[in-house]
């Protein structure tokens, strides 16, 4: 039987960080893998992190299991960061899942329980995982117009014709803030536009939120989700820890499912219960707890937030040092989008070749469809790159 196995498609991203790996040269730089760095390199557990889990070890009593759904003070905590009190408790079910990646999984699966002829459009790029995991459940997946790969902004109006032909009932899978990989976002009126056409066209939202925090502000960066939430009939919302709490290996994630008052949400919990249970039982905990007891605190939750908000302005400075220093260096303002994109990527627009390039001459590690890392750099290293960029001729 186990020779009957095919060799599966290598994530590319895994693969590039082996490579960095066993790179010899000592001046390599990483902007692959989609962790936060800090400008020593290093992914810190955050001080809160710390203190959460000092005293969860002081005064944890039990390791017995929690429930299908997790613990519900954990779903409370994230409906509140995620979408403040824009949609009313009653209408939403959520579920505890082992990371992001683990909340868009049991997304898919249930929308294909729930409507098994709904398409889903993905924004052309999105993370490769969303195109990877609709192919294995099957779901036809069809992209829309995202990346404007001149402007390196968003290609608003190709994104608003290709949603035109979505059919009553397909899912509109959107980013939350900090698109990956391209880093460029839609503004609050263009959200408006897309919810209208949802709206109009009778189409189901799904947001994947990984970043909050890391663009604008942990309120700003919810502004869209909550717009979405409040403004469509129904809505699945799948939100990650691993990036603004930095507990990656902790596998903390959250499906919402919002509904109106003529859907039953104890029926919408019922089968988020039914996923899990299908798929892992028991989501993890550990990751789950330490969050809640950082959001629930008032003085962890500040200083997390304090220190959310140092990461985000660092990797904002990162931003705006790495366009200046190629304004300098080619004389024009065609890198200016670098500035203002916003999350830990952004995609350059160049060619997998140049890409190529870089690694091979300079030692700098970028994934092929050219998405950088910002927190992969430094003070040091952002001339680095800027004149690597320009030798190359991008
Ligand atoms: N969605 C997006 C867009 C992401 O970039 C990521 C992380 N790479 C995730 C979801 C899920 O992350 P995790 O499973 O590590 O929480």
């Amino acid at each position: 039987m186990l020779s009957n196995l095919k060799a599966q498609p290598a994530d590319k991203i895994l693969a590039l960080m082996a490579k960095f790996k066993e790179d010899p040269r000592s001046t390599k730089i990483d902007l692959g893998v989609g962790v936060y760095k800090n400008a020593q390199g290093v992914t810190p557990v955050m001080r809160a992190v710390k203190e959460a889990e000092r005293r969860l070890v002081a005064e944890q009593t039990s390791k017995s299991y929690v429930g299908l759904a997790g613990d519900p003070a954990y779903a409370n905590a994230m409906i509140d960061l995620v979408l403040s009190d824009s949609v009313a408790r009653d209408n939403i079910a959520a579920v505890a899942t082992p990371g992001g990646t683990g909340a868009v999984r049991q997304a898919f699966e249930l929308v294909k329980m729930a409507n098994p002829a709904a398409r889903v459009f993905v924004s052309n790029p999105t993370w490769p995982n969303h195109v990877s995991i609709l192919k294995y459940l099957g779901i036809e997946t069809i992209a829309y117009r995202y990346f404007d790969s001149e402007t390196r902004a968003v290609d608003f109006e190709g994104m608003l014709a290709d949603l035109t032909e979505a059919r009553e009932g397909d899912v509109v899978l959107l980013h939350g803030c900090c698109h990956n990989p391209t880093g460029a976002n839609l503004n609050l009126t263009q959200w408006q536009s897309v919810v209208d056409l949802i709206n109009e066209k009778g189409l189901i939202a799904m947001i994947d939120i990984a970043y909050q925090g890391f663009g604008d502000g942990l309120e700003e960066d919810a502004a869209a989700t909550r717009l979405v939430a409040s403004s469509v009939k129904e809505c699945l919302i799948a939100g990650s820890c691993s990036k603004n709490f930095g507990v990656y290996r902790e596998r903390t994630g959250i499906l919402m499912a919002i509904s109106d008052d003529n859907t039953d949400t104890k029926l919408v919990q019922g089968s988020l219960n039914f996923l899990n249970r299908q798929n892992f039982s028991f989501p993890p905990d550990h990751g789950a707890r330490v969050v809640t007891t950082i959001l629930t605190d008032p003085e962890l939750r500040a200083d997390w937030a304090a220190e959310l908000e140092e990461t985000r302005l660092g990797m904002l400075a990162l931003r705006q040092q790495l366009a200046d220093e190629l304004q300098r260096l080619s004389g024009s303002d065609r890198f200016g989008f670098l500035a203002q994109h916003r999350g830990m990527f952004s995609q350059i627009g160049t060619t997998p070749d140049m890409v190529e390039k870089l690694r091979a001459d300079n030692a700098i590690y970028m994934v092929g469809d050219s998405r950088m890392n910002i927190a992969g750099l430094n003070a040091d290293t952002v001339p680095v790159l800027a004149k690597a960029i320009i030798d190359a001729g991008i």
